[in-house]
């Protein structure tokens, strides 16, 4: 799971992405995988535990990915009016990753 490169600290996915929100033309990057993981690369995220900033680049690309994947699974993932992810990333991520390997157990 995706941590802060600074203090270390597990981030909620969720809460990176309200962080994102704000940018211009979001509603379309948040569409659009390659505008989005650009965007998210370059972004500057802030740490909730320790406030210091770092880039979207550092975080794991494949979570990243499969973030952009979940959101545009489910409608009305985001709120655009309230500015809110209403999925709950990090247990859906967490999901994904178990039956991937559950996967390659079974294929293995
Ligand atoms: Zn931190």
């Amino acid at each position: 799971m995706a941590k802060c490169p600074l203090c270390g600290t597990t981030l909620n996915w969720a809460e990176l992405i309200e962080q994102m929100l704000p940018i211009d033309d979001a509603q379309a990057i948040f569409k659009d995988k390659e505008r989005f993981m650009g965007a998210f690369e370059s972004f500057v995220f802030k740490c909730p535990t320790c406030g210091d900033e770092f880039y979207g680049g550092n975080l794991p690309r494949k979570e990243a990915e499969k973030v952009f994947d979940l959101l545009n699974e489910f409608n009305g993932s985001i709120d655009w009016e309230k500015r809110r992810v209403r999925l709950r990333l990090n247990s859906l991520l967490a999901l994904d990753m178990m039956l991937e390997q559950w996967d390659k157990k079974v294929k293995g």
